[in-house]
């Protein structure tokens, strides 16, 4: 296996990895402006007009060359820059979220995922001469509704990857997370208007049959799974007391922490939603949005990323027990992924709320946010630096849908 390319040895990762915090610093205010700017003007998903156009600017400043808009998503970003060092070598994709809550604002802290991802982006960039292969940031647009990633991994912008990481800001600090399956379901009724005290017998009423679908929702839950959620708004609910209404909408969410049981899942609810129109004479179309899948747990990247946080005084605190649902559930049947969270916030304050807004721009989520960008930059290091450690990194992957599917048939 003698081979005529002097490959010069790969420096020691020590070295590599303190550039990686000098570059994180040298770009500390870039870093905390862009969080700040996102932070001050939040855009809902699909709508993340300015925050990926500020993103793009930065990463095209910094030499990566940038698709923008990528596959079919207007604010989707796909930014590449190719490893200096010769020879063949994986391509790591460091992820960005960066929409917001309607209503809310970043209650979910997504302006530090962005922040932080563009700064690992950077620290990569700055020891790019040290790397083989190909840095891929990936800037993944409308986690909070509609599975933007999903969009993304079906225009092929996830062919090739392999290994994603993505911080997300969290209340406690820890790598391993259990995401529920999730999926939106839109609900419309169409009955019949009529007088609804002239002649209310000639009407058919679409909020009856909205009422009755919340109603069997709500006796459906006694008999889920403690790990099932199903919760919904109604949206359009009617428009005069002295209409009957002939139609309703609502906003379904139903969540699983078991993929085949969400299957089942969404069969019932597709029931209840038919004899809801069934009992009221109304019509209904019904829409699911396309998923969020549970998450494909990777050992190898997990304990890698513990190490790297413990170097800075962060002790993994263990599983959330409290787990959401991500689209970096549905990356994480495509590649090897990380999705590890890091306190910005005192323990116990809640997510998707105006006090964790609010946490999202103090000084502890900036010192946070640069953290992140270090960890996840001198992890993407270890990849780059180490081919024996993609590959355990696969055969995690690979080995661990077995082990889920076996857990699954016991009913773990
Ligand atoms: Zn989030």
């Amino acid at each position: 296996m003698a081979t005529l390319t002097a490959v010069q040895p790969a420096p020691p990762h020590a070295d590599v990895k303190a550039r990686i915090a000098e570059a994180v610093d040298a770009a500390r205010g870039e870093i905390l402006e862009l969080s700040h700017r996102i932070h001050a003007n939040p855009e809902p998903a699909f709508e993340e007009v300015q925050a990926a156009s500020w993103i793009a600017a930065i990463l095209r400043e910094r030499g990566f060359t940038v698709e923008h808009p990528a596959g079919s998503l207007a604010t989707a970003i796909r930014a590449t820059m190719r490893g200096g060092r010769p020879g063949p070598g994986p391509r790591i994709g460091i992820l960005a979220e960066f929409d917001a809550l309607p209503g809310l604002g970043h209650g979910c802290g997504h302006n530090t995922m962005a922040a932080s991802g563009v700064g690992a982006a950077i620290a990569l960039a700055a020891v790019v001469d040290e790397l083989p292969g190909e840095i891929v940031f990936l800037g993944t647009p409308a986690e909070e509704r509609g599975s933007g990633k999903k969009t993304m991994i079906d225009d092929g912008l996830f062919d090739g990857i392999d290994a994603a990481l993505l911080f997300h800001p969290c209340d406690r600090s820890h790598v391993e997370s259990h995401p529920l399956a999730s999926e939106d379901v839109d609900v419309v009724f169409h009955g019949l208007q009529a007088h609804a005290a002239a002649d209310p017998w000639k009407g058919r009423n679409a909020l009856d049959a909205m009422i009755l679908l919340f109603s069997s929702v709500g006796l459906w839950r006694q008999q889920l799974r403690t790990d099932a959620r199903v919760h919904g708004i109604i949206q359009e609910g009617g428009t005069a007391a002295n209409i009957i209404p002939d139609r309703t909408r609502a906003w379904f969410m139903l969540r699983s922490a078991d993929q085949a049981y969400y299957e089942e899942m969404k069969a019932r609810f597709r029931e209840l939603v038919d004899a809801a129109a069934l009992a009221t004479g109304t019509t209904v179309d019904i829409s699911f949005s396309g998923g969020a899948m549970t998450m494909k747990q990777n050992g190898t990247l997990e304990a890698r990323w513990v190490a790297n946080a413990a170097a800075y005084g962060i002790a993994d605190q263990g599983p959330d027990p409290n787990s959401g649902s991500t689209d970096m559930g549905n990356v994480s049947w495509v590649c090897p992924t990380i999705h590890p969270e890091l306190a910005i916030a005192p323990e116990g304050t809640p997510g998707h709320s105006i006090l964790f807004r609010d946490a999202a721009a103090t000084p502890a989520a900036d010192a946070t946010t640069l953290l992140a960008a270090t960890l996840v930059a001198q992890t993407a290091y270890e990849l780059f630096a180490d081919p024996e450690l993609v590959a355990a990194a696969w055969r995690d992957f690979h080995g661990a849908d077995g082990a889920d599917g076996a857990k699954r048939a016991a009913g773990a």
